[in-house]
């Protein structure tokens, strides 16, 4: 067993250490122990970035249980070599987790499922257009668009699509034009009705779609998005509270919404601050003089990579 130490320098028992036994007698008046889950993607080395978020996680289960999830949807951009290179940095960390780990690329049929329960619901659409339309068409429009929120791919979608007639979506997708299917976040949020999430910093929030507008739940190359995915997800593996950055905070509108629409539970949420390095810039993906790998391979130990984002022996973050 790998000994991990708190921030403190005390050796902790590992979070799944405090799980009740299978046929512990369940006290129904104690509030149940928390569930998070770190779900890193393949497509890279993890870096200062993934340390510090992976130990905020397991901070935050330490009475309870983390768990792992590999976000491999995207199978162009995910390598099974950086999947095993997550395993075993976060181990040389010192942490532990669950098993098994759920790889989302093993759940697809799951992904189709709830799709289709959204289409019988009428809260999808067909999107014909590529990125290159979906610019034009914004520039061409009078009022300006908001700018993209942060971590989100591009502006607003100006809701072309949306406005097609049945038998125009009919045709196009009988001649085998590629298509995105699209949240009608209007339509969604009607159904829903009022919706609230819980922020451990920011407390309760209401739900909205004005800032993501009808984002994409699925595309041809890559059947269930990444909102889609993690929010069916995280009802699946029974996670109670997701730990993830501050970029994410204005996809948990879409999660929740998605909730309401699927019946899933909710769970509560804790965005938290995106560690920077000396430069002021968060970590990337491509910078690879910051990966947990290469300091491992310039000597650092553990605690020393540990300390550089605040958990290490004393350090207060
Ligand atoms: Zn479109």
């Amino acid at each position: 067993m790998v000994e991990s130490r708190n921030r403190k320098g005390m050796v902790l028992s590992p979070p799944h250490g405090h799980k009740p036994a299978a046929n512990a007698i369940l006290d129904m008046t104690q509030p149940r122990p928390t569930v998070t889950r770190f779900a890193p993607s393949p497509t890279g080395y993890l870096h200062l970035g993934h340390a510090y978020s992976a130990l905020f996680t397991w901070e935050q289960a330490l009475s309870g249980q983390m768990l792992l999830r590999i976000e491999d949807i995207d199978t162009s951009r995910c390598k099974p070599a950086f999947d095993t290179a997550i395993l075993e940095d976060l181990a040389w960390l010192g942490l532990e987790w669950e098993q098994p780990v759920r790889r989302q690329s093993e759940h697809f049929d799951e992904y189709a499922r709830a799709l289709k329960q959204l289409e019988d619901r009428g809260v999808l659409y067909p999107c014909f257009c590529s990125r290159r339309q979906i610019r034009a068409e914004i520039k061409k429009s009078a009022t300006a668009p908001h700018p993209p929120a942060p971590g989100e791919e591009g502006p607003l979608y100006p809701g072309t699509c949306r406005r097609l007639v049945d038998s125009e979506r009919h045709r196009r997708r009988e001649s085998g034009d590629a298509f995105a299917l699209r949240l009608d976040s209007a339509k969604a949020m009607e159904m829903t009705g009022p919706l609230i999430w819980s922020d451990a910093e920011k407390g309760d929030v209401k739900a909205t779609l004005d800032r993501l507008g009808d984002v994409v739940l699925a595309r041809k190359e890559t059947p269930a998005s990444y909102h889609l995915a993690v929010t069916l997800d995280d009802h699946l593996q029974g996670v109670s509270l997701v730990t993830r950055g501050d970029d994410l905070f204005q996809s948990t509108h879409v999660h929740r919404v998605l909730q309401a629409l699927l019946g899933l539970d909710t769970p509560r949420y804790h965005h938290h601050r995106l560690l920077t390095g000396g430069d002021g810039q968060r970590f990337a993906k491509r910078d690879q003089s910051q990966t947990i790998r290469s300091l491992r391979e310039a000597g650092k130990t553990a605690d020393e990579v540990r300390a550089m984002v605040g958990y290490g022996d004393g350090d207060t973050p």
